[in-house]
């Protein structure tokens, strides 16, 4: 947007939250955008979409964004996504609320809320062919969101191949390895060594973390500046960015089902065995070879961590 990108195309961002213009003057751009004067554009969803019709016999609404007419009718999230979506070059949604549904989509939730994904179609494409791109998460990492949105900008001008995503409209190269594929904890799974109330450096999965089982890239890439991801820093994973969160993984702080019989195999089987293999390892490594002693200086070696 700031043009600090090498070839990147000029970028405008109409943003209800960012925008200096506000009332009739910023919902301008929504309205040259739905009549083709904005042309090409991306539209961007955040939030979870009401299903207004689930309602429409009350004459309410759950969500809108601008007005129409003299008394003021609001203008539905729905409506504008009908408008909008069918010119856009691509749509994008930033958040599990607006990819998936998230929280507001939760079992027995009145509003029927739901992704765009269910709202348009998981075959939806675009006008330019583009399925509907995902950047899941509570919240989306600010560097996916705009690594995704790049990629996409440079797809639109033709400098880059078609998006590649896999069966849940993420980003391959953001989503493809599990949450515990990256964790500094995974030694401790391997091992057996589990924590057992927070605090510990040892791996949570006991205390409920579903990383094992989880596409995210936060503990490889960090909140801010590289730094945290959930387990790295202590909080368990609780799958904020699967199609299936949040009714799938409750109630969280439970031990997943499938973790109760791999924690025990790992912790009275393989992890013991691994663990004294290791120390025996380590105790050797850690001494000097024997050609480099001289006299009675014998390295006595580091005993490690367990002496
Ligand atoms: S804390 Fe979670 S992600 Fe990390 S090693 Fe344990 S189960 Fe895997």
């Amino acid at each position: 947007m700031l043009g600090a990108l090498p070839g990147m195309p000029k970028v405008h961002l109409h943003n209800p939250d960012l925008a200096y213009e506000n009332g009739d003057e910023m919902m301008q751009w929504w309205y040259k955008a739905e009549q083709g004067k904005v042309d090409p554009f991306v539209l961007i969803m955040e939030g979870s979409i009401p299903n207004e019709k689930a309602i429409a016999s009350t004459g309410g609404h759950w969500a809108a964004i601008g007005t129409r007419g003299p008394f003021g009718q609001p203008i539905t999230t729905n409506e504008w996504i009908d408008r909008l979506a069918p010119k856009a070059a691509a749509v994008v949604a930033v958040g599990t609320c607006a990819t998936y549904g998230g929280i507001p989509a939760m079992k027995n939730n009145p509003t029927g809320a739901m992704g765009i994904l269910d709202y348009l179609d998981w075959q939806w494409k675009s006008k330019l062919g583009v399925p509907i791109v995902c950047v899941p998460g509570c919240p989306a990492h600010p560097d996916n969101m705009t690594e995704t949105l790049l990629y996409l900008v440079f797809q639109l001008m033709g400098a880059s191949p078609p998006i590649l995503l896999d069966d849940a409209h993420r980003p391959l190269w953001l989503f493809g390895q599990t949450v515990h594929e990256s964790c500094n904890r995974a030694a401790f799974y391997e091992e057996g060594d589990f924590a057992t109330e927070y605090g510990s450096h040892k791996c949570l999965v006991k205390l409920g973390c579903w990383g094992p089982v989880v596409m995210c890239n936060v503990p490889r890439r960090g909140w801010q500046n590289a730094i945290g991801g959930c387990p790295n820093v202590g909080g368990i994973c609780i799958g904020c960015t699967m199609p299936g969160f949040p009714d799938k993984f409750m109630p969280f702080m439970d031990t997943p089902i499938g973790a109760k019989f791999s924690t025990r195999v790992s912790s009275f089987l393989v992890g013991p065995l691994l663990r004294s293999f290791r120390r025996m390892t380590t105790a050797k490594l850690n001494k000097e070879p024997e050609w480099r002693h001289t006299g009675s200086k014998v390295a006595s070696g580091y005993k490690g961590a367990w002496a």
